[in-house]
């Protein structure tokens, strides 16, 4: 079989939420928008249902039923994109409370499905989702008639914890939510970290659950294994790969494995990528393909069957900066071409 071998530690992930949630006072959510950041948003969603989670977040109503249908009809699921045309049907049956962003959607929503709970989405300076000071001041007091079950917005820095932007979204926040009697959620993963003061009653982890920054304390959930398809000896002065990027300065012997740019190791992660055979790393070798790369085990003395990329040592966040980008795309880049393996 050549397909690599993503194994996705569900003990792990269940432990990174409940480090997260002994963190504060209050509810901890689980974020598992985008198919659970790429990792299987069912078995990820009852995963954490078992360890204790009451509330999930998605993107869209669309993710919400692999999750409404793995979590049964207990917990709640909060929709980021609000009531969307379209929606009320999804929103109705699977029992979805959408994060209302506008006076639009709250119309929508109220109109199309009355006594359906909701919750409201604020703007608080990200300028991405929710209503801003003005049209909330609007719109207050129909909201609250409605009942809101719960009040959120979303910081833009929250990973830079000296940031002043978090300072400032967290007294905005307060300001617009004053004297409500709804539950209210500002902090993300960097949020948690931050500090009491951004916890307020709900958390809402992602990335942090997935073993990824800024939980710098969390525990890998993914691991990935690469079989080799074929070893070979390449003389001094040979070239291996596209565009003939590297060219052997000795007797080389190189491993060509079974993934590439297609299972979300991007191209750009380029030379920077080791792969490990236990303990010891060899350098990928060459240009990234599609679906393969060379890599140098010259040094090894063996020629492996497989090799892992995902170590305490090279880590989303370390393959991300080799890519110049952040460990949530790896993440949610890995892709459907791999073997799943849920432990
Ligand atoms: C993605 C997202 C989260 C989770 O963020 P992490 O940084 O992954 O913890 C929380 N709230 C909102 C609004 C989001 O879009």
């Amino acid at each position: 079989m050549a397909t690599a071998k993503l194994t996705i530690d569900l003990a792990a992930l269940c432990r990174n939420w409940q480090a997260l949630d002994v963190m504060t006072q209050c509810e901890t959510a689980a974020v598992v928008k985008a198919d659970g950041y790429g990792l299987g948003a069912s078995r990820v969603a009852r995963a954490l249902a078992n360890a204790g989670a009451r509330r999930f977040f998605v993107a869209a109503a669309e993710e919400a039923s692999a999750v409404r249908e793995a979590v049964g009809t207990g917990p709640e699921i909060n929709v980021f994109s609000g009531h969307m045309a379209g929606d009320t049907d999804m929103i109705a049956d699977l029992g979805l409370t959408p994060m209302i962003n506008s006076l639009d959607q709250l119309l929508r929503h109220v109109e199309a499905l009355p006594g359906h709970a909701f919750g409201i989405q604020l703007d608080t300076g990200m300028n991405r989702l929710g209503m801003e000071p003005a049209e909330w001041s609007a719109v207050r007091s129909i909201a609250e008639d409605q009942n809101p079950s719960l009040i959120m917005s979303h910081l833009a820095c929250a990973d830079e914890p000296d940031h002043p932007m978090n300072a400032q979204q967290l007294q905005l926040f307060r300001d617009m939510t004053q004297g409500l009697q709804t539950p209210r959620s500002l902090a993300a993963t960097g949020g948690i970290l931050l500090g009491s003061e951004y916890h307020f009653d709900v958390t809402r982890p992602g990335v942090g659950l997935y073993g990824g920054f800024p939980f710098r304390d969390a525990e890998p959930v993914a691991n990935v294994s690469i079989p080799v398809i074929q070893c070979r000896d390449v003389q001094a002065g040979e070239t291996v790969g596209y565009s003939n990027t590297w060219t052997a300065t000795r007797p080389s012997r190189v491993a060509t494995i079974s993934a590439g740019y297609a299972d979300g190791l991007i191209r750009a992660m380029g030379a920077s990528l080791d792969l490990f055979y236990g303990s010891r790393a060899c350098p990928a070798i060459g240009r990234i393909s599609m679906d393969m790369i060379g890599v140098d085990v010259t040094d090894l003395g063996e020629d492996p069957d497989a090799f892992d990329i995902l170590t305490k040592d090279q880590t989303v966040d370390t393959l991300a900066a080799a890519a110049g980008t952040i460990g949530y795309e790896i993440l949610t880049s890995l892709g459907a071409r791999y073997t799943r393996r849920y432990v």
